[in-house]
């Protein structure tokens, strides 16, 4: 094993600075506000489980437990693995049950939003440590659910201004039924065309053969335009379920493009499954979020029949999208006050100054190694303080301040006593300015 460089992030990673706060804070207000109007709630989970809780819900052959999955060399005190959590749906569903969620009135809804993790070839759009915001309705099989799913889904993107140029995808997998009878279809139809699938496909094709169909190889592309469609293998109960769910959207007026290649690559998946993607975008990471049907994934767990459906999104992909369409973000950070000193008195009081500033709700700085009122209101101007205060040897005795307001350039002496309402007052005056 090579010794890394300590001062490097490992691949497929990346620190969220200072500077890109913004985008994480304006993600996380608009969307916790879309979720807390449509009544869920949030929860939070473990961000490592037992690993045996991702591959029975994906399926062992699934890409992101077959190839991407972080396990832990630490076990439990049993020996059993633990795994990082790759994606949020299986952790809430386990919570779900672990905490008796069953008897609360239905629908349950719940939302979240945390890092999730993927050992994956890092490129454009796709890290090995990203970010999802996501969604899940339990105790629900009507159709109108799913159309419900999709509007809220459509919504987030919406308050995000990045809506645009999404082209919402569609498709159902139809039940087990359904899929038995389909993988036995698509596996004799692709028989015939063996020597033409990808090494990978080729894999694919006695164990997880629906896999095959969102293959991005040319090869393989080419050869699933002509095969057979989940569609045409419905069961009728399955059929009526699509179909009532085509129609809610068209009353809902959401326009959608029937995929019948979209399978989502999960196992726990079953009826409708849908994906948001960027019409101009034509790599591998054009899917801003997806989700679908997970019927049988509680009885699968041990709990008891339940529907559910559920959404995610990857934050990274959203925040390029608003960068693309330069959405103007609100900044994060603001100064009010930067408190200046010059001489030893005002030094001794400035602190105790600063500290009733922020309990008063001021945002406020100081900087307290320069002594000089030049290099400080440099510093002042730096940080883009909007007001300035300065106290000198003379204020410091006489209990008062001066004020400067830092876009002007307008100075005054206040009293002390009066500070909070005048800061209070040009404040306000400063942002007015600003915004007319
Ligand atoms: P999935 O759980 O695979 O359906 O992914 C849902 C969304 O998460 C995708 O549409 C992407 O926006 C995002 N996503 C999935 N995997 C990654 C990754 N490795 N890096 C960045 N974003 C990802």
């Amino acid at each position: 094993m090579t010794e890394k460089n300590i001062i490097q992030k490992p691949r497929g990673t990346y620190d969220i600075l200072p500077e890109e706060q913004k985008y994480w804070q304006f993600i996380l207000k608009k969307f916790t506000a879309c979720c807390e109007n449509f009544n869920f709630s949030k929860i939070d989970t473990p961000l490592f489980e037992y690993s045996n809780l991702f591959s029975k819900a994906m399926g062992p052959t699934s890409d992101v437990v077959s190839k991407e999955m972080f396990y832990l060399s630490r076990k439990d005190e049993q020996g059993s693995e633990f795994a990082l959590r790759p994606e949020g749906t299986a952790a809430v569903v386990r919570s779900f049950i672990e905490n008796g969620m069953q008897n609360l009135p239905t629908p349950v809804k719940l939302y979240y939003f945390g890092p999730m993790f993927r050992y994956s070839r890092p490129q454009a759009g796709r890290f090995r440590q990203f970010y999802q915001i996501g969604f899940e309705i339990f105790g629900e099989d009507d159709p109108n659910c799913d159309v419900l799913t999709i509007i809220i889904s459509a919504n987030i993107f919406k308050d995000l201004k990045i809506s645009k140029n999404l082209i919402l995808e569609i498709n159902s997998l139809g039940c087990q039924n359904c899929q038995k009878k389909f993988k036995k279809n698509l596996v004799s139809y692709l028989n015939q065309y063996k020597e033409y699938l990808c090494p990978d496909c080729l894999v694919r094709l006695p164990v997880n053969p629906l896999r095959i169909l969102d293959c991005k190889e040319q090869r393989c592309g080419s050869l699933v335009k002509s095969a057979p469609q989940i569609i045409d293998n419905l069961c009728p109960d399955c059929k009526s379920h699509f179909q009532k769910v085509l129609e809610g959207l068209d009353e809902a007026n959401l326009a959608y493009d029937l995929n019948p290649l979209l399978v989502r690559g999960l196992d726990y998946y079953n009826r409708t499954v849908f994906e948001f993607r960027d019409i101009n975008d034509v790599s591998r990471q054009s899917s801003l979020g997806g989700g679908g049907r997970y019927d049988d994934l509680v009885e699968t767990y041990g709990g008891p029949k339940t529907a559910a459906i559920g959404f995610a999104a990857g934050v990274e992909r959203i925040i390029d999208k608003l960068k693309e369409y330069q959405i103007s973000i609100p900044e994060v950070k603001k100064l009010d006050v930067f408190v200046i000193q010059i001489g030893e008195k005002a030094k001794k009081k400035v602190i105790t100054l600063v500290k009733n500033l922020v309990d008063a709700g001021f945002s406020t700085n100081c900087v307290l190694g320069k002594d000089s009122l030049k290099a400080q209101l440099k510093t002042a101007d730096k940080f883009k303080a909007a007001i300035s205060l300065i106290l000198g040897q003379r204020e410091a005795l006489d209990n008062t301040v001066i004020l400067r307001n830092m876009i002007d350039g307008s100075q005054r002496t206040v009293k002390m006593i009066n500070l909070e309402k005048i800061l209070k007052k040009e404040l306000k005056k400063i942002k007015k300015e600003g915004n007319e």
